[in-house]
């Protein structure tokens, strides 16, 4: 089976290779060699250890792919720590290694801007995109979407769905059969499935922990949590929209600090990609208490030194959300 697989692998290394000259004259990828690949280690290290190569496009989809791969393939990250998925593209060295790859894991349309034009230039490498397969997906106001999405017509079909569907714990054990699905049908048979108890026991407390609060809408800075809300029970206002990396301007903090005063908030979630203006400005002109909730896009030096990983950023979400939401247990 092993020999298959290495078989397979270097009938794709053959020819893809013959690719890589139109990905070098595709000039849609910004070249920048200085990025890392979180993983640390590279292709060419991966190739004399002769394990399948597995790219995944961000943090929870890494996480979960590395969990169930276990040691059989090498799961690389193409989004460094403190990097913001939303803006990511690949550099072309990395696409020409990811055509040279055994698959390629995505989550969902404008998470990865990029996903198209991947499926156009990365031919013959199994491309998965995980959240495609969810039922019940969220649909965005129009108006939320405008203001990113300018070039939809070109090639975002599902611009108004939102992809932050790994922060709900029931749609990310979906997202983990999904992908235990896509694996198996591609070779990969040897998984540990032991993160679907993990992610049933995360899912069960959320449940439990969020049944009966005094409050029932939470206010973020990144509309991030519509489906943790929806599945839980409880609401999202949120006070900017989806890119957290984006500069807050004079208008928009003064409308926040209207809203904190209208609506007489203690709190709000922020995170820690934000720009220190925002939360600064807040916390001297209002008496609101600013948290940081994870979106877990991407983890920062901090959450790696710590060794944290989505389960325990979950549980720390859950234990901030309980408070703020007063729920009774
Ligand atoms: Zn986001």
């Amino acid at each position: 089976m092993k020999k298959i697989t290495i078989l397979i692998a270097l009938f794709f290394t053959i020819l893809l290779s013959s690719c890589n000259n139109d990905n070098q004259e595709n000039a849609w990828i910004t070249e920048n060699d200085n990025q890392v690949i979180q993983n640390q280690e590279s292709v060419e290290q991966t190739k004399k250890l002769e394990k399948p190569v597995i790219y995944t496009s961000y943090y929870p989809i890494y996480f979960l792919t590395k969990s169930l791969i276990w040691g059989n393939a090498q799961v690389i990250n193409l989004v460094p720590a403190w990097w913001e998925p939303h803006d990511f593209e690949p550099t072309l060295k990395q696409v020409a290694e990811m055509s040279k790859s055994n698959m390629i894991v995505l989550n969902w349309l404008w998470m990865e801007s990029y996903e198209e034009k991947l499926l156009e230039n990365v031919k013959n490498v199994p491309i998965v995109i995980l959240s495609e397969e969810l039922k019940d997906l969220i649909e965005l106001e129009e108006n939320q979407s405008e203001d990113i999405h300018e070039d939809e017509n070109e090639w975002h079909n599902h611009w108004n769905i939102d992809p932050h569907t790994w922060l709900s714990p029931k749609q990310y054990l979906q997202l983990a059969n999904i992908l235990i699905e896509k694996l198996e049908k591609n070779w990969f048979t040897n998984l540990d499935k032991s993160i679907l108890l993990r992610l049933e026991t995360l899912d069960k407390s959320y449940t439990n922990w969020l049944m009966d609060c005094k409050q029932n809408q939470i206010v973020t800075s990144h509309e991030a949590f519509w489906y943790l809300a929806r599945d839980y029970g409880f609401g999202q206002h949120a006070v900017f929209w989806i890119s957290p990396e984006q500069e807050p301007s004079a208008k928009d903090i003064a409308s926040v600090i209207d809203l904190i005063k209208k609506l007489k908030l203690n709190y709000i979630f922020s995170e820690e990609f934000v720009s220190p203006k925002f939360t600064d400005t807040i916390k001297k002109e209002t008496w609101v208490t600013v948290l940081n909730l994870h979106p877990l896009e991407s983890l920062s030096d901090i959450d790696e030194n710590n060794n944290s990983d989505y389960i325990s950023i979950m549980e720390k979400n859950l234990s901030l959300l309980t408070t703020w939401l007063e729920c009774k247990k």
